[in-house]
């Protein structure tokens, strides 16, 4: 048996080095990243139903590495989770998004996307208190994106955390509702100023079953009196459904891709409110 188990050892070693050591090499990257500032910041439209202006952006990370040219999140992002690198990379996107901010019109919000890990592993409010005084940013003008895994795990501290950042006057959005194991009792444990649906429903719309759970959420939302946005929204078709539905807000391709903020003037005509 012991020979076995080592003839499969040595089977598997190579692979296995090989792919611990990209995770290395990323890690040292990602590292450097922090390090020597190689962030940026993209901002994706979020438009109201009613009115069809821009409401808001939100902010989208992007990293720029010398040699593996433009990295998007869902490659880093787990990986600055477990590093612990999330704190500072946190950090520097709520002080960078709300900087932003304070150069549009007063009537544009800003979202952020915060991991569970900066709950689980330090203090939000604290860093959105610091983004928001050095920014001068109205903190109701900013967004607190969380997804549901943040109330998994059953501990007050987050939820303290979420009542604290409540508290400033930041907004606090549950993104990708619908897709963790108890989205409706989530709703019970805070009140939420805003539910953004998950892409996969729109994605699944002609699937059977799938309107009657569109139609549901925004209705769910309405008699939670918060707001609704659909994201994902790729089509004119999509995004006449959801209207219909009663979704209050849009966010998609068919609106606008993710932008450098030095883009957003020309494409959003933002300098006209100044
Ligand atoms: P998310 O918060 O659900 O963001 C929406 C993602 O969908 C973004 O991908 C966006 O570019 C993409 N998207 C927008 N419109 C459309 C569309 O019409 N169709 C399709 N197919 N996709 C669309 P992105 O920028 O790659 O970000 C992926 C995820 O990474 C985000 O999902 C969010 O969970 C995370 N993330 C992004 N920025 C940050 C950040 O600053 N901090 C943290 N903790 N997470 C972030
Ligand atoms: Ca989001
Ligand atoms: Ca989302
Ligand atoms: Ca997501």
């Amino acid at each position: 048996a012991k020979q076995d188990g080592r003839s499969c050892a040595r089977f598997f070693e190579p692979e296995m080095d090989r792919q611990l050591r990209e995770r290395r090499q990323l890690e040292q990257k990602l590292r450097d990243a922090v390090q020597f500032q190689r962030f940026t910041l993209h901002f994706q439209p979020l438009i109201k139903s009613d009115s069809r202006q821009v409401c808001a952006f939100e902010a989208l990370l992007r990293w720029q590495d010398p040699e593996l040219g433009l990295i998007l999140p869902d490659r880093f992002i787990p990986l600055a989770e477990e590093t612990g690198l999330i704190r500072p990379i946190g950090d520097w996107v709520l002080i960078e998004a709300c900087r932003q901010a304070q150069l549009w019109p007063s009537d544009i919000r800003v979202a952020v996307n915060v991991s569970p890990v900066q709950f689980r592993t330090g203090r939000v409010p604290e860093s959105v208190a610091r983004a928001i005084y050095s920014s001068g940013l109205e903190p109701s003008r900013l967004e607190i994106e969380i997804t549901e895994s943040v109330l998994l795990s059953d501990d007050s501290n987050t939820l303290d955390q979420l009542n604290e950042i409540k508290e400033l006057g930041v907004r606090v959005v549950l993104d990708d509702f619908g897709t963790g194991y108890s989205s409706l009792s989530y709703l019970r444990r805070f009140a939420f100023d805003k539910l953004k649906m998950d892409k996969s429903f729109v994605q699944e719309i002609h699937e059977s079953g799938v309107l009657a759970i569109v139609r549901t959420v925004a209705k769910l939302g309405e008699c939670l009196g918060i707001e609704t946005t659909a994201e994902g929204i790729e089509t004119e078709e999509q995004a006449r459904c959801v209207r219909e539905e009663g979704f209050t807000q849009i966010q998609g391709y068919l609106y606008g891709k993710p932008l450098p903020a030095e883009e957003l003037d020309t494409a959003f005509q933002l300098g006209q409110y100044h």
